[in-house]
């Protein structure tokens, strides 16, 4: 028996993706997918248009980057209008075949004054068909901060900033407005929080996942690439986490993160032998039951060696 995959956390162009709608879809079905998900980015900060990781953002250093800024959102309504387009988009494509696409978002948890009232509001305009917690960034002392940001910080400093990463993910969780959430050692693929100290943090995070009820995904894209991009992520980090996952009966599945069509499926066949090896079962599917959307559990065949 083949092993089912797919992908419920993709970026596509008008964000920081590179593919459009239609090619992210036709890649997919042609790798095999059962089924795509399009979440780009809801990151609403206000006043992010003046910090540096949004002017590097806009003009990206590196030779042969495209600018990629679209990707924060200077408001509310910035946000709304970025995905009514792309979930326009995304229904035209849906519209031309019976392979399953869905509507998400990858967004960012934020505890400043009248995020909370302004996301659900969002959410009953956009009727996303679910939602990706996310925590990429960090606030220290009114100050909005990147991995590149935290980085330069004194290790007291430092220490501090990633004990409350955790905790920004734990208040994210019990949030209630997330379907799952996205790689929650993403602080791990620059070097930041992978000391023994801050196990405990990890462990009561997926605690509280088991607590209030949340998925958990398994992001393929912190692996490093082959001829690629390097960084500081390793698979031990990922069974680590997957370790936890296991223990605590977090349901589960892979997603690649992908940015372009090239990124579908990356690292799969290592993220599923490091799931087997921390012992995961609890994987589960995207299903649409009357319209609606469903993590339903399924058992993951055993891989034939
Ligand atoms: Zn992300
Ligand atoms: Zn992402």
């Amino acid at each position: 028996m083949k092993q089912e995959i797919f992908s419920l956390h993709t970026h596509t162009i008008g964000f920081d993706g590179s593919n459009s709608v239609q090619e992210m879809v036709d890649a997919a079905q042609k790798i095999g997918y059962s089924a795509i998900g399009i979440t780009n980015h809801f990151i609403v900060y206000p006043g992010i248009e003046n910090t540096g990781m949004y002017k590097v953002a806009k003009c990206p250093p590196k030779e042969g980057r495209v600018p990629y800024h679209a990707m924060y959102s200077l408001s509310f309504e910035d946000a709304l209008d970025k995905f009514k387009r792309n979930y326009d988009e995304i229904e035209k494509v849906k519209a031309q075949t019976s392979f399953p696409v869905y509507k998400g978002m990858e967004a960012d948890f934020f505890q400043y004054a009248g995020w909370s009232k302004n996301f659900e509001k969002a959410l009953d305009i956009l009727k996303p068909d679910y939602v990706i917690g996310a925590t990429h960034f960090s606030v220290y002392k009114g100050q909005i901060m990147n991995m590149h940001d935290v980085q330069l910080l004194s290790e007291e400093q430092k220490n501090e900033v990633i004990h409350n990463y955790w905790k920004n993910a734990q208040t994210a969780i019990s949030s209630g407005y997330f379907d799952f959430m996205a790689h929650l050692d993403l602080y791990k693929i620059r070097g930041l929080g992978i000391e023994e100290s801050f196990r405990p943090d990890e462990q009561e995070t997926v605690a509280c996942l088991a607590e209030h009820n949340v998925a958990a995904e398994i992001n393929t894209g912190l692996l490093p690439k082959e001829n690629g991009r390097k960084n500081g992520y390793n698979t031990l980090f990922l069974l680590q986490l997957l370790q936890l996952f296991a223990q605590f009966k977090i349901p589960t599945f892979l997603s690649d993160d992908a940015h372009k069509i090239k990124d579908l499926s990356a690292g799969y066949d290592v993220a599923l032998e490091t799931a087997d090896k921390a012992g995961i079962k609890d994987f589960c599917r995207p299903v649409s039951k009357n319209g609606k959307f469903y993590l339903e559990k399924y058992l993951i065949q055993e891989k034939t060696r």
